[in-house]
């Protein structure tokens, strides 16, 4: 049964007491939230309303495994029973971190090898900036302290993270970021060695990107260029740092993104799919190289720590999230699953005149809003927001991008999808352009 109370109940209460994360406050305030969700399965979320949709962001691209599952609550039970926290400051340690650092080492890349816990992406970048800054520090070169990062990248919000973002909406939100963060095209190495040679590669620590870019609008970089990003770090000796936030576990149809490119970085961040978000945990992984120096020149204490790096209860969801993408072969799906949706989104361009570039690695995914698919002339603003508005009236979940001049939609379902459930997506969304494509024209 629809309590209209209890809704209106909570809508006054959200209005007057929750400033919402990266939201449209006029919108919230007049209107309050649109989805109080209260429950999630599988690949579907519904709300107090009854209404039931397709969680086709994975929420905020971290749902890999789906909601629901009974077995993540057990173990969540199950630790905060016998041990819900304890510090892992100093020299103190728990099992299910101790575990899960050695479990992330079988997984990641190279020889990334060992992990330092955060709760979060942006806490594992700027974690990132920190460490890279420290270990140049300690090989006796302070010097070398800017870290470069590419335009529509995102890294977060914490002060370090917002630096780094290339979106520059996030950077212009406050009147001042962090010295020493420069940006690069996102596409470009040639604009990467070129900032380098005239910055002085004796004053760059680190290199930092995703390899999708997600929240710009899903960026799939060409076949060579993070083997040449690789190269031109090492020639120049500078850290380079992957920020697999978005592409960790499972996402992209391989275990982290950068397994596409066959290269190793120095630093990998991870967060969201680690615990499919049913606790908030993060990291960042170095390599064996790294760690060994860090060994041989550290003197004194290693002054970062969160009060949660380590946390038992975070760091056993986290084991068991693994355990269940291993045993179900959710990499391998998103791989299939993938494709699928590509084929689904290619069908959908042939089909309807507003849809231009479709693109796609596992299952991350963009569909372009174009006016003119030969000119790839765009709507005067943007057709995004309004499609997701629709797709949601239709019981599919998305997310829009307009950073930069984009008409973006994009897509990250959970690794869990079925062939089915992609019919489902492609078919809303076939509907949804259909009823946008009426009221353009
Ligand atoms: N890095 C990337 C690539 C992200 O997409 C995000 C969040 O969406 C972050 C970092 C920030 O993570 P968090 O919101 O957990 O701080």
């Amino acid at each position: 049964m629809i309590d209209t109370n209890k809704i209106e109940e909570l809508t006054e209460l959200d209005k007057k007491h929750f400033l919402h994360p990266t939201s449209p406050i006029g919108q919230q305030q007049k209107e309050g939230p649109s989805f109080i969700f209260t429950e999630g399965n599988g690949v579907f979320l519904t709300d107090m309303k009854g209404n039931k949709l397709i969680d086709g962001m994975s929420s905020l691209w971290n749902v890999n495994i789906g909601h629901g599952r009974e077995e993540i609550s057990e173990v969540a039970k199950e630790q905060m029973k016998k041990l819900a926290f304890s510090s892992c400051f100093a020299t103190f340690s728990n099992e299910p971190a101790i575990r899960l650092a050695a479990k992330l080492a079988e997984i990641a890349p190279g020889d990334l090898s060992t992990t330092f816990f955060t709760s979060g992406g942006s806490e594992s970048n700027d974690t990132a900036y920190k460490l890279a800054r420290h270990y140049w520090v300690l090989k006796g070169k302070p010097n070398k302290q800017k870290i470069i990062s590419r335009t529509k990248s995102y890294h977060g919000v914490s002060m370090g993270a917002t630096s780094a973002t290339g979106l520059k909406p996030f950077r212009d939100f406050t009147t001042s970021i962090a010295p020493d963060f420069h940006y690069v095209d996102h596409f470009s190495t040639k604009s990467l060695r070129s900032l380098i040679e005239q910055e002085g590669p004796e004053t760059v620590a680190a290199f930092i990107a995703e390899p999708v870019q997600g929240a710009g609008g899903v960026h799939i970089a060409s076949d060579g260029y993070f083997q040449e990003v690789r190269e031109i770090c090492d020639e120049y000796d500078i850290l380079f740092i992957t920020d697999e936030v978005i592409t960790g576990f499972g996402r992209t149809g391989t275990y982290f993104g950068i397994d596409h490119y066959g290269v190793t970085p120095d630093m990998m961040c991870f967060a969201k799919g680690v615990t499919s978000g049913y606790a908030q945990l993060g990291g960042v992984m170095i390599s064996e190289t790294l760690h060994k120096e860090f060994k041989e020149l550290s003197t004194g204490t290693l002054l970062h720590g969160y009060t949660y790096s380590g946390h038992a209860m975070a760091c056993a969801v986290a084991l068991k999230n693994i355990e269940i993408i291993e045993r179900e072969n959710l990499v391998e799906n998103a791989a299939v699953m993938g494709q699928e949706m590509l084929q689904g989104f290619q069908s959908l361009q042939e089909k309807h005149s507003m849809i231009g570039e479709v693109r796609a690695l596992g299952l991350m995914g963009a569909v372009e809003i174009v006016k003119d698919k030969q000119t790839n002339e765009r709507f005067e603003s943007p057709l995004a927001p309004q499609v997701v508005n629709e797709a949601a009236k239709r019981g599919l979940i998305l997310r829009s991008v307009v950073f930069d001049g984009q008409d973006t939609l994009v897509f990250a379902p959970p690794l869990i999808m079925t062939k089915e459930d992609i019919t489902s997506l492609i078919s809303i969304l076939d509907e949804t352009f259909t009823s946008v494509t009426k009221d353009a024209v």
